[in-house]
């Protein structure tokens, strides 16, 4: 078994939508920075790579190639799982949390949790999905970014492959 853990910050900006597990949510403001800034995704993306020993974010969808420029995020985790799949690994299990001052996000909770499974083809009982605030302390707290920390467990399903 492998663990892995990712950390992802964006800053908040006004003209842009706020995105979270690739889920529309309602606020005046959205993520700046890398594709469409879905930080949550990004930080599960990190996450993976770090458990399956593949790198990270960048160095897989660098920010310097066109083609990944306001790219949905989704699409990135979706070719993350593939990579991580073919490097004979299937996910055990997700846990992620989101720290954000405003707005509350547990009523969009549900949502996140079912998109992100159906996303990484398994249960929703699979994947845990927490916000927090900070408590208005440093950035974060006074609504200029938003962060997301993830960890995932993976397994090699072939026996082949265990050491
Ligand atoms: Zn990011």
């Amino acid at each position: 078994m492998k663990i892995g853990f990712g950390w992802d910050l964006h800053q908040l900006v006004t003209e842009r939508a706020l995105v979270l597990g690739g889920i529309k949510i309602e606020a005046p403001f959205g993520e700046s920075g890398h594709s469409d800034g879905d930080v949550l995704i990004h930080a599960i993306i990190d996450a993976l790579f770090g458990a399956a020993g593949l790198g990270d974010i960048g160095t897989h969808f660098p920010p310097s190639e066109p083609k990944w420029k306001d790219s949905a995020s989704t699409t990135l985790l979706s070719e993350a799982l593939e990579m991580v799949h073919t490097a004979g690994y299937q996910l055990v299990n997700l846990d992620t949390t989101i720290v954000l001052q405003q707005p509350k996000l547990s009523s969009y909770i549900p949502a996140i949790q079912a998109n992100l499974a159906e996303l990484l083809i398994t249960s929703p009982d699979t994947i845990s999905v927490k916000a927090k605030t900070k408590e208005q302390v440093d950035a974060t707290g006074e609504g200029r970014a938003i962060e997301a920390y993830a960890a995932v467990l993976l397994d090699t399903p072939d026996p082949s492959l265990w050491v």
